[in-house]
């Protein structure tokens, strides 16, 4: 079993590396992930500069690129073989409702199931995180894995798991919420008295629609949303 690991927090993110040994109890697990933070840059892909990936320690690529860059560049390129399943995180902040569309760690996921390989996006609901909640959500996603690998997939559908911090109830099969940001944009000085402004608002709140993945995960229950 081979298994692709990555991530759009970077590849010395503590979630990916938890994320990669819990992979390596069912198979061989490959990361290659952002060789830096690539949070929100969504689905996109590098095309006007070349790529280059360097393997830091074995089974271990640091490429300078987007998360669907990895995905891409690891199948076709440094991979031996096809992997029998890509999942991508473990990712600092949950990854629901709008988020999905701005999320490099769901475009990763997205981008293997493109391919026909069933995949898996994991997020956490918390900035930091504690050993507890790692546990928690690295045991969940092995007997998914399992079950994934097992059972498989429908076509061009892979799922999209978020986590609650501090402890979870349950498991709710979800469908993708609606979140509410914050609007503000952040105005400051440099040290030259030039402006700059900071965008990405904080997200307020959601919209309170049963079923969806905000509900569930504010419920204390991991979200599994089905994706297509
Ligand atoms: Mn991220």
């Amino acid at each position: 079993m081979l298994i692709l690991v990555t991530n759009d927090d970077g590849v010395y993110s503590p979630g990916l590396r938890a994320l990669a040994d819990a992979m390596a109890t069912i198979g061989d697990a490959v990361i290659v992930a952002p060789d830096r933070n690539r949070s929100a840059v969504g689905h996109s892909l590098t095309l006007e500069h070349p790529l280059r990936a360097q393997e830091i320690e074995p089974g271990i690529f640091a490429v300078d690129g987007t998360p669907t860059d990895c995905v891409n560049l690891g199948i076709h390129g440094l991979m031996m073989q096809r992997p029998d399943l890509v999942v991508s995180g473990i990712n600092s902040g949950s990854n629901m409702g709008d988020d999905i569309t701005y999320s490099g760690t769901v475009s990763a996921a997205l981008e293997a199931s493109l391919m026909g390989i069933p995949a898996i996006a994991v997020s956490l609901d918390a900035r930091t995180f504690s050993e507890s909640d790692l546990l928690v959500t690295t045991r969940f996603i092995v007997s998914l894995a399992r079950l994934v690998i097992k059972k498989g997939l429908p076509t061009d559908t892979f799922l999209n798991v978020n986590v609650p911090s501090g402890g979870c109830h349950g498991v709710e099969i979800t469908r993708q919420g609606k979140r509410r940001y914050g609007q503000a944009v952040i105005v400051n000085e440099d040290p030259r008295g030039r402006k700059y402004y900071w965008i990405g608002g904080s997200s307020v709140g959601f919209e309170d629609i049963p079923g969806t993945d905000c509900c569930a995960v504010a419920r204390g229950n991991i979200s599994v949303t089905p994706l297509y």
